[in-house]
């Protein structure tokens, strides 16, 4: 964006990005710069789920088998036991709190087994994230069928540059080493692409109007 803002002499007024660009962090700075920001930000559902598999938690006893009390802070287990509030972890665009069980209510717990067996000195614990209201809107906003009409038009726009260099120039490795070298490439490869976008856009515009 600096080098946008630097070359351009102003910023775009949205960006497209995929999902490698859309973190907490990039949300908060594009609203800062006043940028409408569109992106997909990653589902980590799946991934905490194969993390508890792993860990031997049955679905039973996943964090969302855990009530929260926002009047008292507390959360309650599967079992009926409270877990208190222990510490919180703060970082961009998110704040982790941190909930768990008592040692001795696990540990005489008939359901130890499917829900921490592998804690040996310490009760289960759950933990609630707390996002920045910037990040809350955004996944707002990307449910909606407008930013994900707008997110579906990345690909042929960005994707097919790519594509297209890799296959027709076949640019799929540099030949050269050095920085200088792999730019020059780089740069002849793009050109290439722009003049045959060029010529391509060009002569259908052309075809359009008769006018060939
Ligand atoms: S092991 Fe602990 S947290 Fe899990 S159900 Fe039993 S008491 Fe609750």
């Amino acid at each position: 964006m600096d080098r946008i803002q630097e070359k351009l002499g102003r910023l775009p007024e949205q960006v497209v990005v995929d999902g490698g660009f859309t973190s907490r962090e990039a949300i908060l700075d594009m609203g800062r710069r006043g940028v409408d920001f569109i992106g997909a930000i990653a589902d980590t559902t799946a991934r905490a789920a194969s993390q508890f598999a792993r860990r031997g938690v049955e679905a039973a006893f996943r964090p969302e088998a855990f009530a929260y009390h926002p009047e008292s802070d507390t959360y309650t287990c599967p079992a009926g036991k409270v877990l208190h509030y222990e510490r919180k972890h703060r970082d961009i665009g998110v704040t982790d709190y941190y909930y768990r069980a008592s040692a001795a209510d696990c540990g005489n717990c008939e359901f130890r087994k499917n829900c921490c067996h592998a804690n040996t000195n310490a009760g289960r614990s759950v933990v609630r994230a707390e996002e920045a209201l910037a990040v809350a809107a955004f996944r707002v906003k990307m449910a909606t069928d407008e930013a994900k009409q707008i997110y579906r038009q990345r690909g042929p726009v960005a994707e097919f540059p790519n594509a297209w260099i890799k296959t027709k120039i076949g640019l799929r490795q540099f030949r050269l080493r050095g920085l200088a070298k792999v730019t020059m490439e780089t740069l002849w490869a793009c050109l290439t692409y722009n003049i045959q976008q060029w010529i391509r856009l060009r002569w259908r515009a052309l075809s359009v109007s008769g006018t060939r």
